[in-house]
């Protein structure tokens, strides 16, 4: 077994941090708990999820910075995790 990888953000309690709470909430506020990524089509949804857009574990500079946090429903954000790539501000991704 190999356990010398160090930790992950995540792994080491990224999302239980104070610091988190308050950028999460913040980015929730800023885009009035609404989804942002609407990758289901027409998704309304209210977002209780937040985004990293440039994703965490290879940018954790900007694990706190709310231009890279973007609000968005759990089924939105499960598509994110699926497709595994990045998703600008105001991009839609349409399924075929
Ligand atoms: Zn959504």
């Amino acid at each position: 077994m190999n356990n010398t990888k160090p930790k992950t953000l995540k792994e080491s309690g990224f999302y239980q941090t104070k610091e988190w709470r308050k950028a999460r909430k913040l980015a929730l506020q800023r885009d009035h708990y609404l989804c942002q990524l609407r990758i289901s089509k027409d998704c309304t949804r209210k977002a209780n999820t937040v985004h990293h857009i440039k994703e965490l574990e290879d940018y954790p500079e900007l694990a706190l910075t709310l231009s890279n946090l973007t609000s968005c429903c759990y089924a939105c954000h499960e598509e994110t995790k699926t497709k595994g790539r990045e998703l600008p501000r105001g991009v839609r991704i349409i399924k075929m």
